[in-house]
């Protein structure tokens, strides 16, 4: 891409720029460039759509974010909210409201990333809005994908009984987060080099943590699981799912209380990297409140009935993914987790929340 300043391109320039790259799609019969994108939807399916902000030292920090990964995020985060529902992501739309001095390479980085997950996905970027912004960088995308109605998954669907499962691992993100707040380590690659005064001094406490690079991936460029959460759906295993953005205590508890159930999570049972056990080391005690209510890991969290668990595990198997049972479902309202000598674990319980 040919560079200039923002300021030179002005707000078409920049659209017609994020178009020229947006590529095409079968499904897309208008996209980019008239007043609404046409679009058309499989035979039979119902549409799923979901919409997220990003917001500039709420959400990221340009510091520590660089702008591909941060492209990558800010549609990965979205195609998270699809995969949880057993969806099949297709359409996305992105508005931007940009600061005036953000270099245009910023944003041409940030668009290449954006559209390497569209890309990886088949998403087709279809619109969006473009406007300027007097107090930082704000992202927000609009996602659209599709399922019969029949195999959508949603988080009421729990039953006592059921078992509690979880994908990948958790608390990477949160750690690799509450490093960089404590000024521990830098999310900077040396391939991705930005000017000296935007970088955090590389401190220690990272060092000698193998494997801390993929500590940074996990919270600056996570993967959704996008096709964890369609063979769910597909195969009509999962009674219900929610991607895990704040916490697996607090994503529980929504499947909890929409579904009317409560749940007894097992503390031995939460899946950790061997990097997270690494890096805990350093901790005064064990960090599980990092892997119980640390946010962003965009893994899956699901309940199904017991009867299910072997076609599960052949299922993951197949994807290619750990999952792991780490609970039960329960009659009883409320969520505990329990130590390995049946202790109630006393924990904080909430994960994010932006207003407390
Ligand atoms: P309107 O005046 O109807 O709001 P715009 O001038 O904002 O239309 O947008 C023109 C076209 O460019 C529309 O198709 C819109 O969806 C698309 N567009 C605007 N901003 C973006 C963006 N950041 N990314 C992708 N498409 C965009
Ligand atoms: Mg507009």
């Amino acid at each position: 891409m040919k560079t200039c300043k923002l300021s030179e391109l002005g707000e078409f320039g920049l659209i017609d720029r994020i178009a020229a790259h947006a590529g095409s799609s079968e499904s897309v019969i208008t996209g980019i460039g008239d007043d609404a994108a046409v679009t058309a939807l499989s035979l039979g399916m119902q549409l799923l759509t979901s919409t997220d902000m990003l917001l500039e030292n709420v959400h990221f920090r340009r510091s520590w974010h660089d702008p591909y990964r941060l492209g990558r995020k800010s549609l990965a985060v979205s195609i998270s909210d699809i995969a949880a529902m057993g969806g099949i992501p297709r359409w996305a739309l992105l508005s931007l409201a940009i600061p005036n001095d953000l270099p245009l390479d910023f944003l041409d980085e940030f668009t290449r990333g954006f559209l390497s997950m569209a890309e990886e996905h088949h998403v087709a970027l279809i619109g969006g809005d473009t406007c300027s912004s007097k107090s930082g960088l704000i992202i927000s995308v609009t996602i659209m994908g599709e399922q019969l109605p029949e195999r959508i998954i949603l988080r009421s669907g729990a039953r006592a009984g059921d078992e509690i499962w979880v994908t990948g691992t958790l608390g990477d993100a949160a750690l690799c987060l509450s490093l960089l707040e404590s000024g521990s380590g830098s999310a900077q690659t040396p391939a991705q080099p930005q000017p000296a005064a935007l970088l955090q001094p590389a401190g220690s406490f990272l060092n000698g943590v193998e494997g801390k690079d993929c500590l940074v991936r996990r919270l600056l460029d996570p993967t959704p699981r996008a096709a964890i959460g369609r063979a769910l759906a597909e195969t009509g295993l999962a009674s219900a799912m929610i991607d895990i953005s704040d916490g697996l205590l607090a994503d529980f508890e929504h499947i909890a209380t929409v579904s009317d159930v409560g749940g007894i999570l097992h503390l031995e049972k939460i899946p950790l990297s061997t990097t997270f056990n690494d890096a805990a080391k350093n901790f005064p005690s064990f960090p599980y409140h990092l892997a119980l209510s640390g946010g962003e890991d965009y893994e899956l969290a699901f309940t199904a009935p017991v009867a299910n668990h072997e076609k599960i595990c052949s299922l993951m198997k197949k994807c290619g993914i750990q999952s792991t049972p780490v609970g039960i479902v329960t009659s009883s309202p409320g969520v505990v987790v329990i130590t390995s000598n049946g202790d109630k674990y006393q924990h904080d319980l909430h994960g994010f929340n932006h207003f407390s």
